[in-house]
């Protein structure tokens, strides 16, 4: 039996940015699924914070409306349950109005845990942040999360921990990667620190090399504005594609707190080795996606007619080569590779062993193929390690490469918990483990800032990409010029 997680002690969570599109497709059906598991304390609050006014009651009707829509077996009476948490105040952070309704709700709730969710565009979080000091918001119980992206490149982003920090102390700061509260990823660690099988040929004597590849099959969808001004490196790849990286290559931890786990990520974004102008030329490899065909086999537009502009040079696929400069992965190549209006929607970290020393087995026996740990984190979460065996039956020694098939979903028979709900629950519970330190964002950055600077150097544009494949053809030859390939799930 497994142990049930326990409530989390009273709180009132502010969700600035309640109306909007995180809020009801991740936020909302999160809390509403913890609330169906009793995690959720009698007095616990929920007040989201908009601009618009609207009354308790409006917020609450389009609150159930949304969740239905996401939760398709929900619980009517967990439901109305839930719904009574919620609470509405008009706030606008542009104008800076409505504090003194936040203040009003707030007060003589100074003993819970108060948590500040920033659900907005990250140019509101400094504001918000100076505002909640200004108004006295902030009690020692107080808690901040913040999404991503955190700043535009590393100075920026220095910037925003900076004004965040005037404020919150660090121990108060929780910069959310979704990717990080996956189950397969925590699973990631369980695999490599709770068995002794894996940790001894976890290196460079044993790994050949590592993929991590994030695919998506849809465009930009209703964040046009954002993406144009960000770009999949700065979506993708700075934050989940380097924390995946971090968490597949860190030394083991000395224990799971917080900070053991995040000194030793740091150490790994220290030692990538930094990308000088000609790696970033022939290292990386930016795309855009041109007119195609959907998974589904119908017609989708390009690009640039998706954000309504004559021409872009934002990237919308990048492949990348990454290197870890230290003992244990030395000349060991982390392929990275992320875009969107892919042909699958794939997530995945492939961890690819060396070939066999020798063969004992005849020509006549098959071709042994190296052994392979597949990570998959969406759609359908699990792991799965690719050995060879016998061929069954009669007909002497035939080698055959099956999966042994570690699919979560099949063997425990549980519902997945979003990576919402994990780390709302982290967050009020003040764990930091899975949340991102300001110095981990920053050397992240570090590591990302040249290719920037070298792609706005470059004048050709992103290489452009048929939607419904895998990418511009250079992707596939950044990796093939090594003798490897891509991943394909054919087993
Ligand atoms: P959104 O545009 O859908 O919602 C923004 C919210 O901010 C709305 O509730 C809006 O009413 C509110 N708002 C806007 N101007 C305001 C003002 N002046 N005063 C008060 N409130 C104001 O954005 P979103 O997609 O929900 O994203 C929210 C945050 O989450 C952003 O930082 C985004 O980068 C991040 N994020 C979003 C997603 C996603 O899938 N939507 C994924 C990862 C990260």
């Amino acid at each position: 039996m497994s142990a049930r997680p326990e409530p989390t002690e009273c709180f009132d969570l502010v969700v600035f940015g309640g109306t909007g599109d995180l809020a009801h497709r991740k936020l909302l059906p999160a809390l509403y699924h913890r609330e169906l598991g009793g995690l959720i304390p009698e007095h616990a609050r929920i007040i989201a914070v908009s601009r618009r006014p609207l009354s308790d009651a409006d917020y609450r009707a389009w609150a159930q409306e949304k969740i239905l829509a996401h939760v398709t077996d929900a619980c009517h009476k967990v439901l109305s349950r839930f719904l009574q948490r919620l609470h509405y105040i008009s706030v606008n952070v542009s104008e800076d109005t409505g504090w003194q309704s936040l203040e009003q709700i707030l007060k003589g709730r100074e003993d819970v845990c108060r948590a500040f969710y920033l659900s907005v565009s990250p140019d509101f979080f400094g504001p918000i942040c100076q505002a909640l000091g200004t108004h006295n918001l902030i009690t020692p119980k107080s808690r901040v999360t913040i999404e991503k992206p955190i700043g535009k490149s590393g100075s920026t982003a220095a910037h925003v921990n900076e004004t965040i920090g005037s404020v919150f102390k660090e121990e108060q700061i929780f910069r959310i990667d979704h990717y990080l509260g996956k189950e397969t990823v925590q699973n990631l660690m369980a695999l490599r620190f709770a068995n002794v099988l894996f940790e001894p040929l976890w290196n460079s004597s044993y790994i050949d090399h590592i993929q991590i590849t994030a695919a998506e099959t849809l465009g930009v969808e209703s964040r046009a504005g954002y993406y144009d001004t960000a770009g999949a490196l700065r979506d993708m790849v700075q934050n989940h594609l380097l924390q995946l990286l971090c968490l597949v290559a860190m030394e083991p931890p000395e224990s799971m707190a917080a900070d053991s786990v995040r000194d030793e990520k740091l150490k790994v974004l220290k030692a990538l080795k930094p990308m000088d102008p000609p790696s970033v030329m022939r290292n990386t490899v930016r795309g855009q996606y041109r007119a195609g065909a959907s998974s589904d086999g119908g017609a989708v537009s390009g690009y640039l007619e998706d954000v309504q502009l004559q021409a872009s040079q934002t990237e919308t696929f990048v492949a990348a080569k990454a290197e870890i400069a230290n003992w244990r992965w030395a000349g060991v190549p982390f392929y990275l590779r992320t875009g969107k209006r892919l042909a699958e929607r794939i997530s995945e970290i492939v961890i690819q062993f060396r070939e066999l020393p020798h063969s004992i087995f005849k020509e006549s026996a098959g071709r042994i193929a190296a052994n392979k740990l597949v990570i998959r984190l969406q759609p359908d979460e699990g792991v799965k390690m690719q050995v060879m065996i016998k061929d069954p039956g009669p007909g002497g020694m035939r080698l055959r490469e099956v999966p042994l098939d570690m699919t979560f979903a099949e063997a425990f028979q549980v519902r997945h918990a979003d990576a919402y709900e994990r780390l709302l629950g982290d967050m009020l519970r003040g764990n930091q483990t899975l949340f991102m330190r300001r110095d981990e964002v920053e050397a992240a950055w570090a590591w990302i800032d040249p290719i920037l600077e070298q792609w706005a150097k470059d004048r050709t544009p992103p290489k452009g990409y048929t939607a419904g494949t895998w990418g511009p053809s250079a992707a596939i030859a950044l990796i093939e010029r090594e003798g490897r390939t891509w991943h394909e799930d054919t087993l």
